[in-house]
């Protein structure tokens, strides 16, 4: 089908495989290694979501997939801060089979994580990716056309 879509992450143009790479790396730093197997997604780029963690089932079981903003500018920092954060919501869904974690989320357990990192590690995760930048802030909500062709150029 159509052309691949990338990620532009400091000038770089990163594929679905760098964030599988980066996922990895995160998860064997961050998570002693914990954390299963993972998908990933491109969001609209009309959107104001900078990312997403969800649980999909399919033919073969339960699989997590993080979803990646494409109206955002990233840099290596920002997209570290965004993948650990959804890798947190994937680590107290599936590995403390935590089912509702405050609103969005972002309870108790999201907030002890974020505690535990900031503390071994010095690294800071938001709520709601406080230093990320949106690249069009008039986003509009896309129309159903563009969802099917972002979903055709995307296959
Ligand atoms: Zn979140």
């Amino acid at each position: 089908m159509g052309k691949k879509l990338t990620l532009n992450v400091d000038g770089k143009e990163l594929t679905k495989k760098d964030l599988k790479e980066r996922f990895d790396k995160y998860n064997a730093m961050y998570f002693d290694g914990k954390l299963g197997k993972c998908q990933f997604f491109w969001m609209s780029p009309y959107g104001g979501t900078f990312g997403k963690y969800a649980l999909w089932q399919n033919k073969r079981g339960v699989i997590s997939n993080i979803g990646v903003g494409r109206n955002v500018y990233w840099t290596e920092d920002t997209l570290r801060e965004l993948l650990v954060h959804e890798m947190i919501h994937m680590y107290t869904r599936t590995i403390e089979g935590v089912r509702f974690d405050g609103v969005l989320g972002h309870g108790r357990r999201f907030r002890s994580h974020c505690k535990r990192l900031k503390r071994d590690y010095g690294l800071i995760i938001t709520k709601h990716g406080k230093n990320f930048k949106l690249k069009d802030k008039t986003f509009k909500k896309p129309q159903l056309w563009e969802k099917i062709l972002f979903w055709l150029i995307d296959r």
